[in-house]
C-alpha cells in the first residue's frame, strides 16, 4: 500500500509561508515513497496549488456539508475543489471540540467532499480522559462507525487515528497502543468494506516528528501520518517523508 503523509497547517501560515510548501514540492519529485498532501488554511489553497503545480496535493482542513448557501464564514467542498484542492480533512478533533461537530456532521462532510471529487481524511480519536479510563478502543470504534459514510473506499478516503491527548502535546501512545487501535480500525473497515477495507489507508496523527517518525511509521497498519506542527517546516516534513520504511 502506498503511504500518505499529510500535513495539517491548522490556522498557521501567510503568503510568505508558501516557500515551505514549494521546498517540499521541489524535494519530492522523482520517485517519492508516498503520496504527499499539505492541508493549508483556505486562504493559501489557490496559491499553494499554483506554485506546486501538481507535484504534491493541496487540501483544505474542513468543508461545509452543502455546496453553497447562507452559511456565513463557511467554505464548501466545491469551493475547495474550484481553487485547486484535491482533499479535505473532516472531523479533526479541534473542529469537533471548538465547533461542536458530531460524528453525523463529519459523515456528511465526508460525503460533501466526495460530491466535489475530493479525497477525505476522516479523523477519529479518544480524549485524554477516555484514554486514561481504558476506553480508547470503544470510543474509536464508535466514532469510526458513525463518521465513515457508506461508499468509502481506498481512492476516496483515509482514516486518521489521532488520540486527542497526543495532538500538540509532544506525547505519543506506546507502540502497542497504536498497534491495537490501528488493528481494530482495520478489522472494522474490512468487516464493512471487504477487500476495500484492507486497502484503505489508516494514518497516525499526534506529535509525530522526525525523531519518532521511523518507529511509528513502521508499525503494522500504519499507512502514513497526519502531521500538525512538524508539517510547518519543510525540513521537518521532508525528514518525516524520508523516515518511511522502504520496501
Ligand atoms: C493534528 O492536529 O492533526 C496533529 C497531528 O497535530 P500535531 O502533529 O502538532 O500533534
Amino acid at each position: 500500500m502506498r503511504p500518505l503523509i499529510a500535513g495539517n497547517w491548522k490556522m498557521n501560515g501567510t503568503i510568505a509561508a508558501l516557500d515551505e510548501i514549494l521546498t517540499v514540492a521541489k524535494n519530492v519529485t522523482g520517485d517519492p515513497p508516498c503520496d504527499v498532501l499539505i492541508c493549508t488554511p483556505f486562504t493559501l489553497i489557490a496559491r499553494a496549488a499554483m506554485v506546486t503545480g501538481g507535484r504534491i496535493a493541496i487540501g483544505g482542513q474542513d468543508c461545509h456539508r452543502e455546496p453553497s448557501g447562507a452559511f456565513t464564514g463557511d467554505v464548501s467542498a466545491e469551493m475547495l475543489a474550484d481553487v485547486g484542492a484535491s482533499a479535505a480533512i473532516v472531523g479533526h478533533s479541534e473542529r469537533r471540540r471548538y465547533h461542536g461537530e458530531t460524528d453525523t456532521d463529519v459523515a456528511m462532510k465526508a460525503c460533501a467532499a466526495w460530491r466535489a471529487g475530493l479525497f477525505a481524511i476522516i479523523c477519529i480519536g479518544e480524549s485524554g480522559d477516555e484514554h486514561d479510563a481504558g476506553r480508547a478502543a470503544e470510543i474509536v470504534a464508535r466514532q469510526l462507525d458513525a463518521s465513515l459514510p457508506l461508499g468509502a473506499g481506498p481512492a476516496t478516503a483515509a482514516i486518521a487515528y489521532e488520540p486527542v491527548w497526543a495532538i500538540g502535546t509532544g506525547r505519543t501512545p506506546r507502540a502497542e497502543e497504536i498497534i491495537t487501535i490501528h488493528e481494530l480500525i482495520r478489522r472494522r473497515l474490512t468487516e464493512r468494506l471487504g477487500k476495500d477495507g484492507l486497502d484503505l489507508r489508516i494514518l497516525y496523527g499526534g506529535s509525530l516528528k522526525p525523531a519518532n517518525a521511523a518507529s511509528i511509521l513502521r508499525l503494522p497498519n500504519v499507512n502514513g501520518a497526519l502531521v500538525g506542527a512538524a508539517s510547518l517546516r519543510a525540513d521537518e516534513f521532508l525528514s518525516i517523508i524520508r523516515a518511511l520504511p522502504r520496501n
